[in-house]
């Protein structure tokens, strides 16, 4: 099996050459892969189709440039030839833990170019740290190019009219981006609310009341008018947090390192409000991939440059 150094190199440049951005499952999740490897997540979102097994939309991302450690190399997502899968039921951890059925992980391992290659290997039988989440394409360029046996379709599709990403959520949605708000408001507005990331009555009159005194329309959405807003309102008063540090003020750094290091091996951190030794582990990470001071401190420095990247 090759070793990462050579799919560096087969498939070099990081953070360059051609890109294609592309559906991935039926649920509005999107890829940006290498061109030549499409037919091939094809192939393996076919799979998932045929196990039952569905691609969420906010978990699943491909394309990062980023260093694994400084000096040592890019991951292979900035070579476009990984993907992450619903990284918050697949985590990368000490031990395995997943939802992927374990009928899919073999059959995805199967898959075969024209020419017989192995095409994918998955994060999940890493022999130290497992990493569920990703799969990585293991087969030269030109192995690739003799086409995937067994799959027909083959040309890149475009996303279906109406699967373009939702910006914004609202009532009824679930999820960390809901708790990483709710830890916000309380932050904000002293809201008071119960950060369980789900997004009831009173997150929406909560919502309602900050647009209200932030100027912005009043819809009770939060897209990324809003956003911005919340992260003006939340600027001047930054606590510099470290280890030790609880509460929501670390809820919500948890979430947004996680949003901002999207499918970087490591994540997600498990949002708990506790400043431990992972949520250092975690600004580390994400000082070294902005070239910042990497101390494991949150201080203004971090927080303005987890506003730079947030959408
Ligand atoms: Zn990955």
């Amino acid at each position: 099996m090759r070793t990462t150094a050579e799919l560096r190199r087969l498939h070099a440049p990081a953070c360059g050459g051609e890109f294609v951005t592309t559906a991935f499952g039926e649920h509005g999740a999107r890829i940006r892969v290498r061109p030549y490897t499409l037919p091939f997540w094809e192939a393996f979102e076919q799979l998932c189709a045929s196990h039952g097994y569905a691609i969420r939309r906010d978990d699943t991302g491909s394309y990062n440039c980023r260093a694994v450690t400084a000096g040592i190399g890019y991951s292979l997502h900035a070579y476009g030839i990984a993907v992450d899968v619903n990284w918050s039921t697949n985590p990368y951890a000490r031990r395995l833990v997943t939802d992927l059925p374990a009928g899919l992980v073999s059959d995805v391992k199967a898959v075969r170019t024209k020419g017989g290659h192995q095409v994918f290997r998955w994060g999940g039988d890493y022999s130290t740290f497992k990493d569920p989440m990703h799969f990585e394409v293991v087969a030269s360029p030109e192995e690739l190019a003799s086409g995937a046996a067994g799959f027909g379709r083959s040309s890149q599709r475009e996303l279906p009219a109406g699967a373009k990403a939702r910006d914004w959520f609202g009532i009824g949605d679930k999820g960390e981006q809901v708790r990483c708000w709710q830890a916000q408001l309380n932050q904000a507005s002293r809201a008071g609310l119960a950060v369980d990331g789900a997004f009831g009555p009173a997150t929406l009159a909560s919502t309602r009341r900050f647009q209200s005194q932030a100027r912005v329309q009043v819809d009770g959405k939060v897209g990324p008018v809003t956003r911005a807003a919340m992260r003006r309102a939340l600027a001047p008063r930054r606590m510099v947090l470290r280890r030790g540090a609880t509460g929501d003020a670390v809820i919500e750094l948890e979430c947004r390192l996680n949003q901002a290091m999207l499918g970087s091996q490591g994540f997600p951190l498990n949002p708990d409000g506790y400043f431990g030794v992972d949520t250092e582990a975690g600004v580390k990470l994400f000082q070294a991939a902005r070239h910042i001071d990497v101390d494991g401190i949150a201080g203004p420095q971090t927080f303005a440059a987890l506003d730079a990247v947030a959408t």
